[in-house]
């Protein structure tokens, strides 16, 4: 008999979803290091200004726990639409616990079993999970050599797969390759599906403000999907949001489950929110931080793919693990991902890109550089 109640039964034995069978959770490794370059987070905590806001925001709410917080989470939806501008209400802002939960609602109401999602490769490799876990099909397309996609691609692979959704994610993660707004305007134009653009490092971007949310107005089909987990620094306070016509919104309030969005969470977002300004204030830095170290990796004689975004995709190595780990033991986390022989690092503060820079001085000449991608 073992003493272990935790062990009284094994994952083999339960009758788990045949689908889930041999899965693994998804997820970067969470290690406690000096320089955290790999889920291309802002670096920047907020100011002891912002903290002490949220800490008596979160205190005020103490005495009205024993209630359930606002289900239609009206307040935030309503800042969320102030920031974006656009024109737009809360009404065509719908809010989750990271877009990750948004996406799920979205797949939920249009996706599931009989319906196909179609996106473009290499992209984030969380999609493939949306679509299993709402049984719907997931079928991928190869971006073109440059990784890029444009109207043509989309639109033979829509007329070959013929999806209920088409995903478009600019910049890409983790390529960092944009779709200007013309071409997702073209697209929209020759396809009848709904058209989900998820721009999670939009605000990086030279121009964060040529944004697909200026189709809105004339597209009914088309959806816009954002985060504050990246540019907006709140990656742990979990808010992902989306903007679209009223009825995509009244779509996702079917599906999602009562009080998803804890009284805290709303409250910390809105702090957040108020201090729009501060809150984004490093953004220049890191993408300044970015595009140096973009430039500094080709001088290195490295191929780096040109992003748009926080983050950037350099190498390559005939074995990415290597270099991962010899980077690791110097206290430096980045991300094994991408296509084959890439590592992914994140822009981090001035300090951290100079540790990664001697970090990966030293380590590179332990290790072999087979050069461009043989499709670019
Ligand atoms: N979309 C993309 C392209 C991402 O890279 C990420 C985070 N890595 C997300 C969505 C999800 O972000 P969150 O759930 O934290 O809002």
């Amino acid at each position: 008999m073992t003493t272990d109640p935790g062990a009284a039964i094994t994952l083999a034995e339960l009758p788990l979803r045949p689908e889930l069978v041999g899965e693994q959770p998804y997820g970067a490794p969470q290690l406690d290091v000096p320089v955290m370059l790999n889920v291309n987070e802002n670096p920047y905590p907020p100011s002891p200004k912002v903290r002490q806001q949220m800490a008596a925001a979160i205190g005020e709410l103490a005495g009205t726990v024993n209630r359930y917080p606002d289900r239609e989470a009206r307040a935030l939806r309503e800042d969320l639409a102030n920031y974006l501008g656009f024109g737009l209400g809360a009404d065509q802002i719908w809010v989750g616990n990271g877009s990750n939960e948004v996406m799920t609602h979205l797949l939920q109401a249009f996706g599931g079993p009989g319906r196909t999602l179609l996106t473009f490769t290499p992209t984030y490799s969380m999609y493939p999970e949306y679509a299993r876990n709402t049984h719907t099909r997931y079928v991928t397309v190869p971006r073109r050599r440059d990784f890029s996609v444009d109207a043509d691609l989309v639109v033979s692979a829509v007329a070959d797969h013929r999806p209920d959704l088409l995903l478009l994610c600019t910049p890409n993660n983790p390529t960092g390759t944009q779709i200007p707004v013309s071409v997702i305007q073209e697209i929209y134009q020759q396809v009848d599906c709904l058209v989900i653009v998820d721009e999670a490092y939009q605000e990086f971007t030279e121009v964060p403000e040529d944004s697909a949310l200026a189709l809105l107005p004339s597209c009914g089909r088309l959806i816009v999907s954002r985060t504050m987990s990246k540019a907006f620094a709140l990656a742990g306070g979990r808010v992902g949001y989306l903007a679209a016509a009223r009825a995509v919104v009244d779509a996702c309030r079917i599906v999602r489950l009562p009080y998803h969005m804890s009284a805290q969470t709303q409250a910390l977002a809105r702090v957040a929110l108020a201090n729009t300004q501060e809150m984004l204030g490093q953004v220049e830095v890191l993408r300044e931080q970015s595009q140096l170290i973009q430039r500094w990796l080709r001088n290195q004689g490295l191929q780096v793919l040109p992003s748009q975004a926080n983050f950037c995709l350099f190498g390559r190595f005939t074995d990415r693990h290597a270099v991962w780990s010899d980077l690791l033991e110097r206290g430096v986390l980045v991300r094994e991902t991408g296509p084959d022989g890439y590592l992914r690092v994140s822009a981090g503060t001035p300090e951290e890109m100079a540790v990664f820079r001697d970090s990966l001085t030293e380590v590179l000449p332990n290790h072999e550089v087979i050069g461009y991608h043989e499709e670019v």
